[in-house]
C-alpha cells in the first residue's frame, strides 16, 4: 500500500494524525488477517510551503524539512503509528521525475509552457473517475491562477521553473522543481510497481491529487492502484479542520493534554469515511473507553502467560465487521461485548471459562494496535480518589455526600459495592 505522507513544513495537525491512525489500523489488521504488507509512505521535503517557512524563519529549506520530519516521526511514535516499510523523499527522486516528465512530453500528454511543464488531462479517457465528475464539469469549475500559462484550466504543473533564489534542480526545460502530483506517482511505481493493491490518503486528496497521479500513470501506460481508500475529515466544532478556517489544531497539543492512545480509540469508534469531531467531550469518551479496557486487562493480567486459543466466535464476528469496509465501530462493539462477558465470568469465579475470551480480547487489541495498560491499579486514579472520598464521607456519617459520590461513580459506568474494607468499585 502507498499512503500519501506529509509535506514537512510545520507540526502535524489532527488531520495528519487521523489518516496515519486509520491506515495504521488497516495495515495492522491486514497483517493480523495473514497478509504481508509493504507500507510505503512518502515525505515531501521540497514544496512552496517549505520554501516560504524557510524564508520566514531565515533558515535553509533543508533545515526546515529535516526538523519537521523529526517532529513528525516523534508524534507518530507517540500515537503508536508504525514506521513505514519505506519512506521515499521527494528530493531523492528528482532525476527520475525529470525522466518521467520527458516521457509524458514525448507522448503528447504534457507540454512545455513559459513557466514550466503541464499535463493535459484531456488525453486520459476516464479523467474524473476519483472526483466522480466528468472532465467537462471539472473544466467548468476550475480556475486559472493569474501567473499560470496553461492551455486549459484543469491542466496541472509537472515541473515548475524556479524563480530567483528558489531551490532548483536542472532539467531540459530549465532549472526548477517537480510538482507534487508527479512525486507520488514516480515514487509509488518505483517502489511498488506499475500495478499495486492500495493507494490511500485523506478525502481531500482524492481530487485533484490522486486523480492527477492516476492520470499521469495511465498516460504512461500503467494500470496503477487497484483500490483507492480515503478517510473522512476531522472537524472541530462541526467545521472541516483547516488552517484557512483558523480552527487548526496541533496534534502535539492533543498529546500533551491526553492519553496518547485516546485519538486512536476515537478513530476506531468512528467509521474511517465519516467526519470526526475532536473536542474535549469526544476525547474524554475515548479515554473512558480505554479505562474500561485497561481495567479488564489488569483483572486478567495473571492469566495472560498461559492462554488458550482465542474464542473462535468472537474472532469471527470481529473479523466480519472489519472485513466489511473496515467497520471499526462495529468491531469495537464486539470488543466491548467481550469485556462485559469477561467481567461477569470473573465475578462469578469462572476464570477458566473466561480464558478463551481473554485470549480473543488480546488478539483483537493487536489487530487494531491498542496497547493496554496492565500496570498500576485496576482503576483509574480519579475513580480511586472518588471511592476514598466516599469512605471518608461514610466515616463522617455524611450520607448525602456518600450517596452523591456513589451516583457519580455509577453514572460513569462503575459498579459500586460496600464491603468490610470500604467502597469497592469495579467495571460494569
Ligand atoms: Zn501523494
Amino acid at each position: 500500500m502507498y499512503v500519501c505522507g506529509p509535506t514537512v513544513y510545520g507540526p502535524p495537525h489532527l488531520g495528519h494524525g487521523r489518516f496515519s491512525l486509520v491506515f495504521d489500523v488497516l495495515r495492522r489488521y491486514l497483517r493480523w488477517s495473514g497478509f504481508e504488507v509493504d507500507y510505503v509512505s512518502n515525505i515531501t521535503d521540497i514544496d512552496d510551503k517549505i520554501i516560504q517557512r524557510a524564508a520566514e524563519e531565515g533558515r535553509s529549506w533543508e533545515e526546515i524539512a529535516q526538523r519537521c520530519e523529526r517532529v513528525w516521526y516523534r508524534a507518530m511514535d507517540a500515537i503508536g503509528v508504525e514506521r513505514p516499510t519505506r519512506d521515499p523523499h521527494a528530493t531523492d527522486y528528482v532525476e527520475q521525475m525529470v525522466e518521467f516528465i520527458e516521457r509524458l512530453v514525448e507522448r503528447g500528454a504534457a507540454y512545455v509552457a513559459p513557466d514550466g511543464v503541464y499535463f493535459r488531462p484531456s488525453v486520459v479517457a476516464d479523467y474524473g473517475l476519483l472526483a466522480r465528475q466528468s472532465i467537462d464539469s471539472l473544466r467548468a469549475g476550475a480556475r486559472v491562477g493569474v501567473d499560470e500559462a496553461k492551455e486549459s484550466p484543469i491542466d496541472f504543473a509537472l515541473w515548475k521553473l524556479a524563480k530567483p533564489g528558489e531551490p532548483s534542480w536542472p532539467s531540459p526545460w530549465g532549472a526548477g522543481r517537480p510538482g507534487w502530483h508527479t512525486e507520488c506517482v514516480v515514487r509509488s511505481r518505483d517502489l511498488l510497481g506499475d500495478c499495486f493493491d492500495l493507494h490511500a490518503g485523506g478525502q481531500d486528496l482524492a481530487f485533484p491529487h490522486h486523480e492527477n497521479e492516476r492520470a499521469q500513470a495511465v498516460a504512461d501506460g500503467a494500470d496503477f492502484a487497484e483500490l483507492w481508500v480515503h478517510n473522512g475529515f476531522v472537524e472541530v466544532g462541526g467545521e472541516k479542520m483547516s488552517k484557512s478556517l483558523g480552527n487548526f489544531t496541533n496534534l502535539l497539543d492533543l498529546l500533551d493534554a491526553h492519553d496518547p492512545r485516546a485519538y486512536r480509540m476515537l478513530c476506531l469508534q468512528s467509521h474511517y469515511r465519516s467526519p470526526i469531531d475532536v473536542d474535549s467531550t469526544s476525547i474524554g469518551n475515548a479515554e473512558a473507553a480505554l479505562a474500561r479496557l485497561d481495567a479488564v486487562a489488569r483483572r486478567v493480567r495473571d492469566h495472560v502467560a498461559d492462554l488458550p486459543d482465542p474464542d473462535p466466535e468472537t474472532i469471527a464476528s470481529f473479523a466480519e465487521r472489519m472485513d466489511d469496509d473496515l467497520d471499526t465501530p462495529g468491531a469495537m462493539a464486539i470488543v466491548f461485548k467481550s469485556v462485559t462477558r469477561i467481567n461477569s465470568l470473573l465475578d462469578a469465579g469462572s476464570d477458566l471459562v473466561a480464558l478463551p475470551l481473554i485470549s480473543a480480547l488480546l488478539s483483537m487489541m493487536r489487530a487494531v494496535g491498542l496497547v493496554l495498560d496492565v500496570d498500576g491499579s485496576e482503576l483509574p486514579d480519579e475513580v480511586v480518589a472518588l471511592a476514598r472520598e466516599r469512605d471518608e464521607a461514610r466515616a463522617a456519617k455524611d450520607w448525602t455526600r456518600a450517596d452523591a459520590l456513589r451516583d457519580e461513580l455509577v453514572a460513569a459506568g462503575w459498579v459500586v459495592e460496600d464491603s468490610a474494607d470500604g467502597t469497592r468499585v469495579r467495571p460494569g
